[in-house]
Parts: structure tokens; sequence; C-alpha cells
């Protein structure tokens, strides 16, 4: 049945939700310096009666609520609060406020909807077990989810399963979207100093090792391991960000030392594995081919973000309760990190997008530009899946 009472109450204070948001917006704060937006988020939730617990992970804030019938299950449902290093060219009257920085990605809107569920659902108590309300910092930096956890989120907030959401432009406003499995991806960085002797490239190149030879065969080398070592259906990506080597005012000069760095993404933590090998045995045997050595350093940054097969229909189920089931999509993969990664490492769950709207035309402003905003629109039907969610996983009333 369609769960249109949840939406309608919480549509009666849309304005509020849309104030808070657009408060939000024009103070935008980035990671782990989220202290006036952690502030807001703690005096609402303590305002409507629930536990609220600071500074966990730095910035974050968790915050607790009992449902009135007897049951031990717990959920997390988790909203991001950071922003980012983006000057707005936005010229409305909720603009940014701070030169620099600006809310790009929506975690203004994702603060905003969380909170409305926590207003909406502290008034309306009747499910069994406990709702968590994890506002996470830093997640631009992938750093504050794994703060939180590391700060014994999940043992001071035990939960069975954990949910994230995210905005999507380019998605209708009244959409949703997921997939099982994989549905964004890992994100590394790696790097390789090939050291020679160096020497005098234009009288005595005979006499040194020359890592610029190295480094010509590595580069090409590097765009063998995807077609080669991962199997043809596998999706990756694995690119050169930097090379470095040398003096421009001496070209004369063979340098001793060149430097490359790139990155990697990934869907599945086997390919990362091969790719993380293959790398490391490539740059060591092209060196040692030349007499020259390799330094070979790997950077896991964001795992891929995995929704759980078993809990992907429990979130279909809470999205189309509100929209309808035809408006619950599968999204593509898409090569886009998030940190909530590392919370699905922890507990099963399930990264949900919402639309973010979409022009006449199909144009939109994608998160991370100049021109983006978060759709107000979405507001109270964000707040709405969070309620429906924790129906389907506590058993809320239906009245
Ligand atoms: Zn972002
Ligand atoms: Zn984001």
């Amino acid at each position: 049945m369609l769960r249109q009472a949840i939406l309608d109450e919480i549509q009666a204070y849309a304005d509020e939700l849309i104030a808070i948001r657009r408060d939000i917006h024009m103070h935008p704060e980035t990671r782990f310096e989220e202290v006036r937006t952690a502030a807001l988020v703690a005096e609402k939730l303590r305002e409507w009666g629930l536990e609220v617990t600071e500074k966990v992970g730095v910035t974050g804030v968790v915050g607790t609520l009992q449902g009135s019938r007897p049951g031990q299950r717990a959920i997390g449902l988790r909203a991001d609060m950071d922003a980012l290093f983006i000057e707005e060219q936005n010229s409305f009257a909720h603009r940014s406020t701070v030169p620099g920085k600006m809310h790009a990605c929506g975690h203004d809107g994702h603060t905003a909807m969380l909170l409305g569920a926590a207003r909406y659902l502290a008034g309306h108590r009747d499910f069994a077990g406990t709702v968590q309300f994890i506002f996470q910092p830093a997640e631009e930096a992938a750093t504050g989810a794994p703060a939180m956890i590391r700060d014994g989120l999940f043992e001071r907030f035990p939960v069975d399963a954990v949910y994230g959401m995210h905005n999507s432009p380019g998605i209708p406003v009244g959409q949703f979207a997921t997939r099982p499995g994989p549905i964004l991806a890992g994100s590394d960085f790696w790097g390789v100093t090939f050291r020679g002797t160096g020497g005098h490239g234009g009288a005595a190149p005979h006499l040194a090792t020359d890592a610029t030879v190295v480094l010509g065969h590595f580069l090409l080398a590097v765009q063998t391991i995807l077609p080669r070592n991962l199997k043809p259906i596998e999706n990756a990506a694995l690119s050169v960000g930097h090379v470095a080597g040398g003096a421009y005012n001496s070209p004369n000069v063979m340098p001793a030392e060149v430097v490359v760095r790139g990155t990697s993404r990934y869907f599945q933590t086997e390919a990362q594995a091969i790719i993380r090998r293959r790398l490391g045995e490539l740059a060591e045997t092209l060196a040692a081919a030349h007499g020259c050595t390799a330094e070979f350093t790997y950077e896991p940054l964001c795992p891929p973000t995995v929704n759980a097969p078993e809990k992907v229909p429990v979130a279909q189920a809470a999205a189309a309760a509100l929209v309808g089931a035809a408006k619950v999509g599968e999204v593509p993969l898409s090569t886009g990190g998030e940190d909530f990664a590392f919370m699905l490492q922890e507990k099963p769950g399930v990264f949900m997008r919402i639309g973010n709207g979409v022009n006449p035309d199909g144009s939109f402003h994608n998160v991370h530009t100049p021109l983006y905003d978060f759709n107000d629109a979405a507001l109270a039907l964000g707040s709405a899946y969070w309620v429906s969610l924790v129906q389907e996983e506590l058993g809320l009333g239906e009245s």
C-alpha cells in the first residue's frame, strides 16, 4: 500500500526543512570542520526528544530513538554534512556566504532529509527496536565514515543494518534508483619512483642507467593490466595523473630519479588486488631489466560501495510504497566513489539514489559543479523514504 499519509504529514512541515537546508547551504563547512552544522543537527534532535551523542568521529553526531514497541533490532540511517572547496556561482538568496566553499554535493539536503525523518519518527514511535540517526563529517575526503567507525560507531550504537542515500541530478524528482551488489567504485592512488644512476645524457649515456627509459616502458605496460589481467567483463579504470623527473632547464642531464603517480577505480576487491600486484610486478621487472630500481607504493582510499543483495528489496519496497514500483529504477554502475562504502563493509545495507531533478531539455547541473543546488522539492520525499524504511525494517505502525 502507498504510504501517502507519511508524505502528507512531512509535507506539512516541508517549509521548516527547506529553511534548515538553506541555512546549512549558506554556511558550508568542509571536512571535520562541520561544527555549526553539527550543533544545528544536535539542537534539532534534542528539541524533538532524541538522545544525542556529539563528537563521534570529530564532528559526527548520532541521534538515538527507541521505538515504543518491544524489539531488539536496530537500524542506522546515515546522512553526510560536509561541503566542498568550490566557489559557488549561484545568485539566489541562500547562496554560500563562505568564499571558496559550497554545498555542491547536496549534503545540506541529505542532512535536512534525515532531520525531517527524525522529527516524524519522534512523534510516531510505534516501531519495534531502535533507530540510530548517523550524521557524518568529511564524506568528500572519504575519511568521515572511517573516523566514526574508529570512534566506535557500531559498538556504541549497534545496528543490524545501515542505509545511506544520495541525491542524483539527472533523475527526476519523485524517483529512486539503486542496484544490488557494487553501485560505486573503489578508488585508490598508487605511485612508483624509478631510480637509476643518472648521468650526462649527452656525453656519457653508456655509463649511466636511465630511469626515463624504464618510465617509458612502464607507462605503456600499465595499459596492459586491465585488458590482459582482468576478466573481460570486469569494469575498472587505471590512469596516470602525474609524471616528473629531471629539470626543464637541464635537458642534457639524465635524471637519477623519475616519479609516476596514478589512480585506480574498480568494483571488486579481487580487481583491486590484481591491479596492485601487476603494477608492482611491472615496476620491479622493468626497472631490473634496465639496471634500475623501483619503489612502489599503493594507497587504498575508499572501497567500492556494495549493496547487500538481501537488503535491496527492503529499500526498494520502502521507496515503492511512496512513489510506486515503476518509479524505483536500477542505476548503472558509476565510477564515482562514496565513503558510505566503509559502513557497508561493517553492516549490510543499501545506498539509495533519490532524484534531484532534470530540466525538460535533459540538462542539469551535476554535483561538484558551481551552479549545482539541492532540489528542495525532494526534501519531504527523502524524509518519507527514511520513515518508510523504518516501517519495512522495524514495523512502524501504519496508523
Ligand atoms: Zn560529493
Ligand atoms: Zn556527496
